[in-house]
């Protein structure tokens, strides 16, 4: 690895989902302290961070297959470093993995992200002399930038190993937060997206009071330059009136709502240990629509979970058309270690998922091609983030007629669709 500080170069991935790409730019950022510039060549870098997911089963074996490939790096790049990162590092640990993978040189798992500095500190003391903290270009946040709220989870689903890989729940300090808000929002971010496991469970305190999630909602929006906030994923079980009355408060809070469902059947809900069923679910949902109209719902659905029979699965597919869903994230079920539903046989075939999961893929596309088709004529708002095209509230994506530049909101007119994103003109209004 190059001792000169401001020649190192970091080349960052995460796998997963964004609660790893967040911890992964929150420790680029701590290696952008100490040097590193990041680049998006891999060849070009002195250092490659990966994030892992552990998740599924599936995107582990990406994760693995991914820094297998990376020996390859090593070996074109003698001095430099791999570091890994994120949930599957901390199931595997450290020295599992460096034994699978010998090209490694330092793993840190997704309980260590707040320690990262430190450990990174005595990692660098040891390959290279210390060196001015001199940081050259920290990654520009860019339009749309995440805030990690709290970290960990206590709920207890029986599929999960979020609570296991990421330990307890801890909830930031509403300063800590809105600082790091400040910040981007001064380097040009102007959306926000809270993220947390069970994300509404935040609370803290601010200016000597306590202070809820709807609470924090309202403080993240009026920072100065930003537009948007949107969060993820809160659980349906302390999604209540009060953050739906936070999120009608704010206008810049978008009226979308990303509320995981994992099954529409109530037995196999409680086998998941949910502790919502599927009317409390829907009672959720009719109450976020009436304190918030024009609000848009997606949802996360688990297929596949041990003893899932035609009937229980068809209740998820009906319960996403009675939920009025515009969009969802599908996964097959995986077991995973240590969890207690990896104590059930995973008996649903794996063609029979993949069967469910193609005729979930197409109610999803059916549902979003109707809510998008039904929004031609219409006015939306769009976040610009790339000359051009931006972002609708709803999170879909918008093309516009014209290279506006990135940064401004604009409101457009839908003209139709391609595919998922929506096309859509500027109007031009009488002076
Ligand atoms: N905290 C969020 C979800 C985090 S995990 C929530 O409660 O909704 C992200 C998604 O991964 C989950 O919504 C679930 O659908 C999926 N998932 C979790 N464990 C899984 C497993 N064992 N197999 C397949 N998918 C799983
Ligand atoms: Fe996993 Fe449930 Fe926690 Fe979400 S709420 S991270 S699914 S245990």
């Amino acid at each position: 690895m190059k001792t000169h500080p401001a020649g190192r170069k970091l080349f960052a991935h995460a796998f997963g989902c964004q609660m790893s790409a967040a911890d992964v730019a929150e420790m680029s950022g701590a290696l952008a302290k100490r040097g590193f510039a990041l680049t998006s060549e891999l060849d070009e870098a002195d250092a490659v961070l990966v994030g892992t997911c552990t998740v599924r089963d599936h995107a582990e074996h990406r994760a693995l297959s991914y820094i297998g490939r990376l020996r390859e790096w090593k070996t074109s790049h003698p001095e430099g470093a791999i570091i890994v990162a994120g949930c599957a590092a901390e199931r595997i640990g450290g020295g599992e993995l460096k034994r699978r993978f010998p090209h490694v040189d330092l793993v840190a798992g997704s309980k260590s992200v707040e320690s990262f500095p430190s450990i990174v500190d005595s990692f660098l003391s040891k390959r290279a002399p210390a060196e001015p903290k001199t940081s050259p270009a920290v990654s520009a946040s860019g339009i749309s930038a995440t805030l990690t709220i709290m970290r960990g989870c206590d709920a207890a689903c029986s599929y999960c190993i979020v609570p296991s890989v990421r330990g307890p729940e801890s909830h930031r300090p509403a300063g800590e937060i809105l600082g790091e808000a400040r910040l981007k929002a001064e380097a040009g971010a102007r959306e926000f997206t809270l993220l947390g496991q069970a994300v509404n469970g935040w609370h803290g305190a601010f200016e000597g009071r306590p202070a809820g999630f709807g609470d924090l909602l309202g403080l993240v929006a009026s920072v100065p330059g930003v537009e948007r906030v949107r969060f993820m994923s809160p659980h349906p079980l302390r999604f209540d009136e009060t953050v739906a009355r936070a999120m009608a408060e704010h206008p810049k809070v978008v009226p979308a709502l990303h509320l995981p469902a994992q099954s529409g059947s109530d037995r196999i809900l409680a086998l998941m240990r949910r502790g919502y069923d599927r009317a409390s679910y829907l009672a959720t949902v009719a109450m976020a629509r009436r304190l918030l109209p024009g609000l848009t719902v997606t949802t996360d659905i688990l297929l596949g979970f041990p003893t899932e029979t035609e009937a229980d699965f068809a209740d998820s597919l009906s319960l996403l058309s009675e939920m009025g869903a515009v969009s969802a994230f599908c996964f097959k079920y995986s077991p995973r270690q240590g969890t207690p539903s990896s104590l059930l046989c995973d008996d649903v075939p794996r063609e029979v998922k993949e069967e469910r999961l193609v005729l979930l893929h197409a109610l999803v596309a059916e549902l979003s091609a109707a809510y998008l088709d039904s929004l031609v004529g219409r006015e939306v708002s769009v976040l610009v983030d790339e000359p051009g095209t931006g972002r609708a509230a709803d999170g879909f994506r918008v093309r516009l007629d014209e290279p506006v530049l990135p940064g401004r909101v604009v409101s457009a007119v839908v003209s139709g669709r391609a595919g998922n994103i929506l096309m859509a003109h500027i109007p031009r209004r009488k002076a």
